[in-house]
């Protein structure tokens, strides 16, 4: 009765969102190839309705898996018979999500004075915070609409230059994958570090001197949402909504590591540039056509990665890219001994086709990372919103070493 009535309050209130009570997050130390079979065919058992943070790919790697709370039982069970050793990560994914959003509220009432770079913010309030930061900084930063996503939300980057015409430049996107919330949330703060730096950090202000920044701070708008992954578009003949937009990409497209079925987080969609979101960023590169970097940003992991990821042979740059990623990383870990692992998407974690960065690179932008931010595995996408600034300001250290580079080494 007392949970009728919690329902039938959450209709009333219009809250139809969905609830995770009990659901709990699980770390499968997988041990061998068999175990990680077992493991693929629990991911096939859709009665199960399990939601993979971390794929089962190889003995060398976790596995993390939200297991709602009608079938805890039957995960546990079926791990335990099968002797797969697993831990629980986060026993109450829906306590966590409260804390959150009652920190999320404390600050919405505070964020009128002044904006916290510190807290996990809506998605209107990110988009009023861009014209905050355009107002305060209108030399430097300029706000542009490179189009709309499937529902129509508009898709705006923030370009950082100084001048001249058509300048060599960087591109930067984070929040692909919406519910990878530390990545939209270190977008807002590196936007407003290269805002402030400018004119006060010398390494800053010679790169922007020289090159512009672009930023698409929440590159998958409709999906902004603390659980969901992917893009929001119907696909005929399903019921299940969207695509993995960083599948999407004409870079191996539906080769392995993507999945054919519409209801799989991996996706791909019906065809090559599908989304709208996709398109609208490969229009807007493609146009500009003087990119020299382009840099996703995703949670989580602690990872560089550089291309392929739907291939696992090296690409031709792979030594400089290497060298540059570990340089990058030896900066990221100076500040709180954070560790990061680097290497090409397919031999660091999977093979994974129709990727962002692959794609950039094909294009001919040779500088084209992804990072994988913190953690590794403690607390996964709910990383709480405490560690985005330390998070942010380590990856920074990370970001300027790969701009600095690139700004060095013009092709
Ligand atoms: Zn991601």
């Amino acid at each position: 009765m007392k949970g009728f009535l919690l329902f039938f309050a959450l209709l009333v209130a219009g809250h139809c969102r969905q609830l995770f009570i009990g659901d709990q997050v699980l770390r499968v130390n997988v041990q061998s190839e068999e175990q990680i079979r077992l493991l693929a065919s629990l991911e096939e058992d859709e009665f199960l309705q399990l939601d993979f943070w971390l794929h089962p790919v190889s003995s060398d790697l976790p596995v993390d898996i939200r297991v709602p709370f009608a079938s805890l039982q039957t995960v546990k069970v079926f791990l335990e018979s099968n002797a797969i050793p697993y831990s629980v990560m986060i026993k109450d994914v829906q306590e966590l999500l409260d804390e959150e959003e009652a920190e999320m509220e404390t600050n919405r009432e505070r964020s009128s004075k002044s904006f916290n770079f510190g807290a996990y913010h809506t998605l209107d309030t990110i988009y009023s915070w861009m014209d905050t930061l355009v107002a305060d900084h209108p030399s430097l930063v300029s706000k542009l609409q490179i189009g709309s996503s499937y529902e129509n939300r508009p898709m705006y980057v923030l370009k950082f230059s100084t001048g001249g015409d058509n300048r060599p430049a960087i591109w930067i996107d984070s929040g692909i994958h919406s519910r990878e919330w530390v990545s939209q949330a270190t977008g807002v703060w590196t936007a407003n570090k290269i805002a402030t730096d400018y004119g006060r950090d010398a390494s800053v202000t010679a790169l922007l001197d020289k090159m512009d920044v672009f930023l698409l701070i929440v590159t998958n708008p409709d999906g902004y949402d603390r659980m969901w992954r992917k893009t929001r578009s119907r696909i005929s003949g399903t019921s299940c909504r969207g695509v993995d937009p960083n599948r999407n990409w004409d870079a191996g497209f539906g080769g392995p590591g993507a999945s054919k079925y519409p209801c799989s987080d991996s996706y791909h969609g019906p065809h090559a540039h599908s989304e709208v979101e996709v398109q609208n960023v490969v229009n807007f590169v493609k146009r500009h056509g003087n990119f020299k970097s382009f840099i996703s940003i995703h949670a989580y992991s602690q990872l560089l990665m550089y291309p392929y990821g739907y291939s696992c042979n090296p690409v031709p740059d792979a030594p400089e890219l290497d060298s540059v990623g570990r340089a990058a990383v030896k900066a990221l870990s100076t500040l709180y001994g954070t560790r990061y692992q680097v290497g090409s998407i397919c031999r660091i974690i999977y093979q994974a086709s129709g990727g962002s960065i692959d794609w950039s690179y094909n294009l001919g932008i040779k500088y084209s990372f992804a990072f994988e931010l913190r953690d590794t595995g403690r607390y996964g996408f709910l990383l709480p919103a405490n560690q985005i600034i330390p998070t942010a300001s380590e990856t920074w250290l990370a970001l300027k070493h790969i701009m600095e580079y690139v700004r060095d080494h013009p092709y």
